[in-house]
């Protein structure tokens, strides 16, 4: 007689980028493949502080979560934990059709467009940043040896369970911040990108409990400190899969598609920000001089810009064009890796679509410029809190006509509904709060 059954739980990265879903027998795969399993629309307002914000969707309809087996991980970690299983997946309506407030599918729409609009495929890889809760141990720790050897069990328990998960391990490092670490994977390619990004964390996450620790990716927990940044690296392929990012006659080496595509990102970044930076904290992370994003900038290997140009290591053609790469660094992941994608996304065909040349690359500190220098040169400070962020994504026909339906007004009622939990809290209670949460 079994006395176990093992289950594998379908999910989905909703607006407050929590994995929520349901869990079915594992023998039951490929009909609830096919089937799903039953979902309720106003879960969606599920705030990540558990409350549920006001939305139009009440006691009524249904939905269906469908999980994709290519998504399947199956993580052994080790003799004391049951194997974890579990699958990302789309949510629809009962006919089938995507559901518009499917992060995943609002992704697959955004890399539809891009596909379609500059005939390229987008590559890529979420780098994160954590921190271990709890107290600091002994002796250096800023990417010391010290400090990385003091984790070295759990990371290699999390390089195992990266590769079991089906992502290209990259490297693991201890950071500067306090407890923080940072993880690396290699590129993955179109909606894969942010499902890699959902397993890494998850996968983080339950190798942290195994080793009898808790981790954060809070945007950041202290404003004394560092903050925990998520950086996204995107390049593109072409129709026949070559790199097509790179253009040694191209300002910086960006190819004509690469310098449209981050002037989108530029230009559309203020009206964004609420959805890749999504937190009441997420506003003092980006703030200048935290090697965050300040600025709608464009920085040549500068941390301190919001699209950075990443370095290469080759002087070779093929090679070069191969790593060439830039990172969207104001984002935190309080975001949903979907949404947030699918945001940079729609901004960069944005800027394909208006035909947008190149943006000027700044090396210097636009902190000290006055505000009538950053005017005249294009540039705006981001929003400096979320109340605001949601603001100029709400008043952005643009941007809020990138997304379907009801969305834009679903996703700011439930962030609304989060900044009421809030609200009454100073800067270090709602510091912990979100630490507990993310
Ligand atoms: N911790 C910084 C951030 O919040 C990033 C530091 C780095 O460049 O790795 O984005
Ligand atoms: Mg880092």
């Amino acid at each position: 007689m079994k006395t176990t059954e093992p289950l594998v739980f379908a999910a989905t990265s909703d607006l407050a980028g929590i994995t929520r879903g349901k869990a079915f027998p594992l023998s039951k795969l490929d009909s609830r493949m096919k089937k799903g399993v039953g979902w309720t629309p106003t879960n969606v307002m599920i705030t990540c502080f558990e409350h549920i914000a006001e939305g139009p969707f009440g006691a009524l309809g249904d939905l269906l979560l469908k999980p994709d087996a290519e998504t399947l991980v199956e993580l052994n970690l080790g003799e004391k934990a049951p194997v974890e299983r579990f699958a990302l997946g789309d949510i629809t309506d009962l006919q089938g059709a995507p559901w518009e407030c499917c992060t995943r599918s609002i992704l697959k729409t955004a890399l539809a467009r891009l596909e379609q609009l500059g005939g390229v495929g987008l590559l890529g890889a979420f780098e994160h940043e954590f921190q271990f809760r709890g107290d600091v141990p002994a002796g250096p720790q800023g990417y010391t040896l010290n400090g990385f050897s003091q984790r070295r069990a759990f990371g290699e328990s999390l390089m195992a369970g990266l590769e079991q998960g089906g992502l290209e391990t990259d490297t693991f490092m201890k950071e500067y911040g306090e407890n923080q670490y940072e993880v690396t994977n290699g590129p993955a390619k179109g909606v894969r990108v942010a499902d890699e990004a959902v397993i890494l964390r998850e996968v983080t996450r339950m190798t942290a409990r195994y080793h009898d620790e808790a981790v954060t990716f809070t945007p950041i927990r202290d404003t004394a400190g560092v903050g925990n940044g998520v950086h996204i690296h995107m390049s593109f392929t072409d129709a026949a899969d070559k790199p097509a990012t790179w253009d040694a006659e191209g300002p910086f080496g960006m190819s004509k598609i690469t310098g449209s595509f981050i002037a989108g990102i530029l230009k559309y970044l203020d009206s964004i920000v609420a959805l890749t930076a999504p937190s009441a904290v997420s506003y003092l992370r980006l703030t200048p001089h935290r090697w965050s994003a300040a600025f709608n900038n464009l920085g040549f290997r500068d941390r301190e810009a919001s699209v950075r140009i990443c370095p290469v290591t080759s002087d070779d053609p093929e090679k070069i064009a191969r790593q060439y790469n830039f990172e969207y660094r104001a984002a935190d992941a309080a975001a949903s890796p979907h949404l947030a994608l699918a945001a940079i996304v729609h901004a960069g065909c944005q800027g394909i679509e208006e035909n947008l040349p190149a943006p000027a690359v700044t090396q210097e500190d636009l902190s000290e410029l006055s505000p009538k220098a950053l005017a005249e040169r294009g540039y705006v400070r981001l929003p400096q809190s979320l109340e605001d962020a949601l603001d100029r994504f709400q008043s952005n026909e643009t941007v809020c006509g990138w997304f379907p339906g009801q969305f834009p007004s679903v996703y700011v009622s439930h962030k609304r509904g989060e900044l009421s939990v809030v609200q009454d809290m100073d800067e270090a209670g709602r510091c912990a709060a979100y630490e507990a949460v993310y």
